[in-house]
């Protein structure tokens, strides 16, 4: 799909805009379709946005030219303006994806999944086409808060809510037939206001971990190397990110196995599947955690550090997912002298789809001189993978047993489990 970002003028500027009022993020217009009339471009000049002030109509990026309208009548509500732009980024933030103001395919399904409406569509259990969107993570939540398993409310209506719909009619004495019909929601609606929530998708995961108490025998940690085969990821300097992050994953599945372990790559070195296919593998071999390696470059060389990303939104997130990251995040800080830029909430694909428990850790900046010598060196990567491999364990210790960041060394606790 083409990519709409500030600047470009585009009929589907004007459905993108129609969204985003009906999502709430933008004014029901006082910027008229009938500004066709007006004097032309310069009618743009009177945007309301809040502090731009008078906006001068934004030249088309170079090498974008047949894209941009080139005369004729102009359509106020096909230019992308910074109104558009701050709407774009509101919406991009309280849906956990990167802000970066580009509609593109990340953030139109976005759009496409906050429209949908509880009531809106019959909704049921598709293997091929799974429905997704908010109506579905509404369902979803609505199961869960009365005791209902439906897993982690992602808005995808996969087996588990359909075994959840199916239980919650058998429950009332419905037919069932996994369909959410008139009747089905009728019912949910009616009994939505004797329950209280109390977030029990997040207490079923945290329980799970658990009750696996701190013995890490058998625990099953998928890893993703961020890239693969022909995909370099970003490279710089003579460094690429798919060597590097190939030779970090490699430490890490050496180091968990000799602390009793299970790891397994969800793909090998010589290919590089989409984020969605890596989360089905690693729910297919039933992983405990995942973990995702990338790095990161900047058109700014000042750019550095590690963040560590794992699965929510404005409306929750995964607990344990949250807690890891930031193990993650404190465990590869305190062994290096990386700078800290913190764990967040995204919903990325991969995050997403996972059963378990994921991070992705964008390790440092390949543009950034500082972090490329440490990426380069082995016995960085050597003390990342052990920082990993902690954090790994301190999820599991309960937090009486858990000892100081840096100071846990992973053989005697392995040895004590
Ligand atoms: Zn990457």
């Amino acid at each position: 799909m083409k990519l709409l970002r500030l600047g470009d003028r585009d009929p589907s500027v004007a459905e993108a805009r129609a969204a985003f009022i009906h999502l709430g993020f933008l004014p029901v217009a006082p910027r008229q379709t009938d500004a066709a009339d007006g004097p032309g471009p310069g009618a743009l000049g009177t945007s309301t946005a809040p502090g731009t002030g008078p906006d001068p109509f934004p030249a088309s990026p170079a090498g974008d030219a047949g894209n941009g309208g080139n005369g004729g009548p102009v359509d106020a509500t096909d230019q992308f303006d910074s109104e558009l732009d701050n709407a774009v980024r509101a919406f991009q933030q309280s849906r956990g994806l990167s802000v970066d103001g580009i509609i593109g395919p990340d953030t139109f399904r976005a759009i496409e999944e906050a429209r949908r409406r509880l009531g809106d569509r019959l909704l049921h259990y598709s293997v091929t086409h799974p429905f997704v969107g908010d109506d579905v993570a509404a369902l979803q939540e609505r199961l869960s808060n009365m005791g209902f398993d439906v897993g982690r409310a992602d808005g995808i209506f996969g087996a588990r809510t359909d075994s959840a719909v199916r239980d919650f009619q058998r429950n009332r004495g419905l037919d069932p037939d996994g369909l959410c019909g008139p009747r089905t929601l009728r019912e949910l609606k009616r009994l939505e206001r004797t329950v209280t929530g109390g977030r029990p998708d997040v207490l079923r995961e945290s329980m799970r971990l658990l009750a696996r108490g701190p013995s890490l025998l058998g625990m099953v940690v998928a890893i993703d190397p961020g890239h693969g085969g022909d995909d370099l990821g970003v490279s710089s300097g003579g460094l690429c990110e798919r060597d590097l992050m190939a030779d970090l994953a490699s430490r890490l599945e050496a180091r968990l196995l000799a602390s009793g372990l299970e790891a397994y790559p969800v793909h090998g070195p010589h290919e590089s599947p989409p984020e969605a296919e890596r989360a089905a593998r690693a729910n297919e071999i039933g992983a405990d955690l995942l973990v995702s390696l990338h790095v990161d470059a900047s058109g700014s060389a000042q750019a550095q550090g590690v963040s560590t990303y794992y699965y929510g939104h404005a409306r929750g997130s995964s607990a344990v997912g949250e807690r890891f990251a930031a193990l993650v995040q404190r465990e590869i800080v305190s062994r290096t002298d990386m700078v800290d830029c913190r764990a967040h909430p995204k919903t990325w694909e991969l995050l997403r789809r996972t059963r378990m428990p994921a991070v992705q850790i964008d390790l440092g900046y390949l543009s950034n001189t500082h972090d490329a010598a440490a990426l380069a060196s082995t016995e960085f990567r050597a003390a990342v993978a052990e920082g990993l491999l902690a954090a790994t364990q301190r999820l599991f210790l309960p937090p009486e047993q858990d000892p100081p960041t840096g100071q846990l060394r992973v053989p005697r606790i392995a040895a004590r489990a």
